[in-house]
Formats: C-alpha cells, sequence, structure tokens
C-alpha cells in the first residue's frame, strides 16, 4: 500500500495541455513531495514528545495521558503553548517559565531524533504500511534505550505486546514472512536466554537481564532471524567497544562496570533496518 506521486497524472488531455503540465509537474511534485517529508518530520516531532512521556511514567507506573505534564523542579501545570515540541524548549530557552529551572536537553534530542527517523523512513520505504510498521519498532526502541539507561530496566509492558505487534506485523511487510517472524522471536529469545544461562551457570551471578531477552525476542518478530543475528552481532561489537572505552576513561581502572544493553541492541535493531541488508552484502562482499 504506497503512494507514488509520479505516477499521477490527469487522464485525457490535450496537446497544449500536456505541454503546459509537463512544465509545472516537476516542480509541483517537488514541492509536494517536500510538504509531505516536513510533514513525517513534524509527525515524528510529536510522537518523540509522546515518547518523553513514556520515558518518563512508564518505569514508575504512572499513567501516561493524565495528569498533564508537570515542572519536575516546581509543580506548576505546562501550558499547551509551553508544549510544544523541540519550539518551546528553544523559545524559553531550555528553563521553566515560572521556577526558570533547567529542562533536560533531552527532551528536544529525543523528539528531533524520532522526528528524523520518522524522515529517513519515508524517504527509505515511501508513505507505506512497512514505513509505518518501522516507525512503531523505532519509537519502541527509542523508549526502551532512555528507561534502560535511567533504571536499568526495559518494561514488559513495551516489549510482550512489541512481540505480538511484530508478529502481526510480518503479515504487512514484504521482507519478513510469519514463519521467519517466529523464528526471530524464537531466535532472539533463545539466544540469549542461553547466553544468562552458561553466564549464570560460569558465575553463580545473574548478568543478562530477562529485558533484554524479551527485547531481542520484540526486534526478532519485527526482522526475523537475519536481524537478530544482524542485531547480536552489531550490538555486541559496538557494546563491548563502548565498554573498553568506559574501562580505559575510568580513573581507577575495575572491569566491574555493569553497562546497560538494551540501548546497543536497540542501536544495532535501527541499523538493520535502516540498511541492514546492504550492510550483510556488503560484509560478504569483504569476505569473499
Ligand atoms: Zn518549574
Amino acid at each position: 500500500m504506497s503512494f507514488n506521486f509520479r505516477q499521477t497524472r490527469p487522464l485525457r488531455m490535450s496537446f497544449g495541455c500536456r505541454r503546459a503540465w509537463r512544465k509545472i509537474q516537476t516542480p509541483a511534485i517537488e514541492a509536494m513531495d517536500f510538504f509531505l517529508q516536513a510533514l513525517a518530520f513534524f509527525y515524528g516531532i510529536c510522537v518523540g514528545s509522546f515518547l518523553n512521556v513514556c520515558i518518563y511514567r512508564l518505569p514508575e507506573h504512572l499513567s501516561i495521558v493524565k495528569p498533564r505534564s508537570r515542572c519536575p523542579q516546581c509543580g506548576t501545570p505546562i501550558a499547551f503553548y509551553d508544549n510544544i515540541p523541540v519550539i518551546s524548549f528553544l523559545l524559553l530557552a531550555g528553563r521553566c517559565r515560572h521556577c526558570r529551572a533547567r529542562i533536560s536537553w533531552r527532551y528536544p534530542l529525543i523528539e528531533t531524533a524520532t522526528g528524523l527517523c520518522a524522515l529517513l523512513l519515508v524517504r527509505r520505504f515511501g508513505f507505506s504500511l512497512p514505513a509505518l510498521i518501522y516507525f512503531a519498532l523505532i519509537a519502541a526502541l527509542i523508549t526502551v534505550t532512555f528507561i534502560d539507561i535511567d533504571h536499568r530496566i526495559i518494561p514488559d509492558v513495551i516489549t510482550l505486546p512489541g512481540i505480538v505487534l511484530g508478529f502481526g506485523a510480518a503479515f504487512g511487510l514484504p521482507t519478513v514472512s510469519a514463519l521467519d517472524s517466529l523464528l526471530g522471536i524464537a531466535a532472539g529469545g533463545g539466544s540469549l536466554l542461553a547466553v544468562a544461562w552458561i553466564y549464570q551457570l560460569v558465575t553463580h551471578k545473574n548478568g543478562m537481564g530477562g529485558g533484554d531477552i524479551k527485547l531481542l525476542a520484540m526486534i526478532g518478530a519485527f526482522t526475523g532471524v537475519a536481524g537478530v543475528i544482524f542485531t547480536l552481532f552489531v550490538a555486541s561489537l559496538v557494546g563491548s567497544l563502548a565498554g573498553f572505552v568506559l574501562v580505559a576513561a575510568q580513573k581507577k581502572r575495575s572491569l566491574k562496570l555493569a553497562v546497560a544493553f538494551g540501548p546497543f541492541l536497540s542501536l544495532a535493531a535501527a541499523i538493520y533496518v535502516f540498511a541492514g541488508p546492504q550492510l550483510i552484502a556488503w560484509y560478504f562482499g569483504m569476505l569473499s
């Protein structure tokens, strides 16, 4: 279900009319394209604003629909005109209107990042069902990333419905079959479950969180087995590199540094959505 503007053309036209149409066709289509992409970016920013609410409230088991957002410092409810994504932050110079307390730069960052993802998805997949499905996955991944950074948990309330949604989405994606989605869930959950089990057997400690297992199962539901293998490979690579950098940057060199794995799994899955098959082809091209 995709809409291609380049195929839009009036049906019967006289020669003169056709010539006139050709003259305005290209700029008109370009203007329309630009407008729709700007719309996708703006939509993404608004969703990002909602993700900020989820990131703040889900771990606290608060409702994500009410009450209205308040300043965490002075408790004043934030008026609608001070709650416009990104713009309000810039107008207020990153401070609360009432108590002048600093507002975290993370709010506009998450909004802008979500907007950029929406824009890139539309440029990559057009205004199509796959773009919408992948946007839902990316939105879940962004939420999981920041909740994991803040609280070291990945809420089941995101990943468990995500697994079901991902399986359903397989029927709307041309690249993932329902069977591939089921295998992706099994491979994603199973591989990390095995890692956790071996880790516990060797060290008698809990290393891998159950949240990571369910997160990779959700990623597998959306991307299939290939997505799981790619995600696990890239997340481990980037995660261990980041681990080394963090340990090296530490003053007291101790390896007892726990890094949340969820953000790396999320980042790797997002890379797979945008460029996974191309990167896999490039990697195997290098080997041969
Ligand atoms: Zn305030």
